[in-house]
């Protein structure tokens, strides 16, 4: 049986101050104009309204991160030969991640697979992961460019989550999840609450039954291979896109990579970066050509990746939690629903025309 406790709002930031001693808190607060997932500070506040422009992927892949230190010698003996010393620098450290929504959460499991998986894993991602702990917060509304619920998802989902916030009057009911949720609850900033599961039960009600009803995505991903071939329609799609690579470092879901080494003289360091698929320079090989050279054949990937490719490996799930923020934060508002729903289109009438 789950652990109820209630959390008052005005309690938040105190607790949170209190975690900053044990943890690295990251939660969701104004950064000029913007809501953000920053380093938890009271005097920032916590913006629990809205959802914040950049998800919470920092906490597991940070956008920059040094895999190791190393230091060349030259041996005396034979003297064509370096010696390398290597000293990796595991993170240490507990993480929480406070306010996640539930599509950033799901979009965890979505790394999961991929940095701690059954082919491969990763010890920096999976240190993290394992030092990582995730306050969902469900929610009590939807932007106009959130589709979870058409990906797989919902509001109120508690996939990934160690605990979920669920909103009452005047503060949040919190239910642990897991081993690590039910040592965070164990607090005495937390009132006992098992008699308000109920209620805090029907408010996910309500919550889903705001959701609109509307078509699904889930199981395209033969549409999107039917259209592979068809340039045009990739064209098309991608005609207004600038190549600026916004949707993908906003993506909750997005883990591309680049690896650089900093040398400085016989020492240095291997760097780990977020990379972007979306840039005419992802895949531009050494020689000079580029399996991707256009905005087309990038599009087609990125779209093809969320919504064929990685479902096709991974029991079907989407790699897209349809948290829109690759639309809101888009210069050119591209809308990657319109898009998917325009390839559903495109491929159910070309098997039309297949049948006549
Ligand atoms: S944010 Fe918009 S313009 Fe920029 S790469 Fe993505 S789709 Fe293209
Ligand atoms: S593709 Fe867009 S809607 Fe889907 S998870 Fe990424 S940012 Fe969110």
């Amino acid at each position: 049986m789950t652990t109820a406790r209630f959390l008052k709002a005005r309690d938040i930031a105190p607790w949170l101050e209190e975690l900053s001693t044990a943890y690295t808190v990251l939660a969701p607060a104004r950064h000029g104009d913007t809501v953000v997932f920053r380093d938890f500070n009271p005097a920032n506040g916590i913006d629990m309204e809205h959802l914040s422009a950049t998800p919470a992927k920092k906490a597991l892949l940070p956008p920059c991160e040094t895999l190791f230190e190393y230091k060349t010698t030259k041996t005396e003996e034979p003297p064509y030969k370096t010696a390398i010393e290597l000293h990796p620098t595991l993170p240490e450290g507990k993480v929480l991640v406070f306010g996640a929504r539930p599509c950033d959460a799901r979009a965890m499991q979505i790394f999961d697979r991929v940095y701690d998986g059954n082919q491969a894993r990763d010890p920096y991602y999976t240190a993290r992961r394992n030092n990582a702990t995730i306050v969902t917060l469900a929610c009590d509304h939807q932007e106009e460019t959130c589709f979870c619920d058409r990906v797989g998802g919902s509001p109120v989902d508690a996939t990934g989550s160690d605990v979920l916030l669920t909103p009452l009057k005047a503060g949040y009911v919190a239910e642990a999840l897991t081993d690590k949720g039910e040592t965070l609850l164990n607090s005495t900033t937390f009132m006992k609450a098992d008699g308000l599961k109920q209620e805090a039960l029907n408010a996910r009600h309500k919550m889903l039954e705001q959701v609109p009803d509307r078509s699904s995505f889930l199981d395209m991903e033969r549409n999107l291979l039917s259209l592979f071939s068809d340039l045009g329609f990739w064209d098309k799609t991608a005609q207004a896109c600038l190549s600026c690579g916004a949707c993908t470092y906003l993506c909750p879901t997005c883990y591309c990579f680049n690896i650089t080494d900093e040398s400085h003289g016989d020492s240095g360091k291997r760097i780990r970066t977020w990379d972007n698929c979306m840039s005419s320079q992802f895949t531009l090989e050494g020689s000079g050509h580029n399996p991707r050279p256009t905005k087309a054949h990038r599009m087609r990937n990125r779209i093809g990746h969320k919504f064929s490719y990685y479902p096709q490996l991974h029991d079907k799930t989407l790699a897209c939690v349809g948290c829109g923020r690759c639309i809101s934060n888009c210069p050119v508002s591209f809308d990657i629903r319109n898009a998917v729903a325009c390839a559903i289109q495109q491929a159910d009438a070309a098997r039309e025309h297949a049948h006549d």
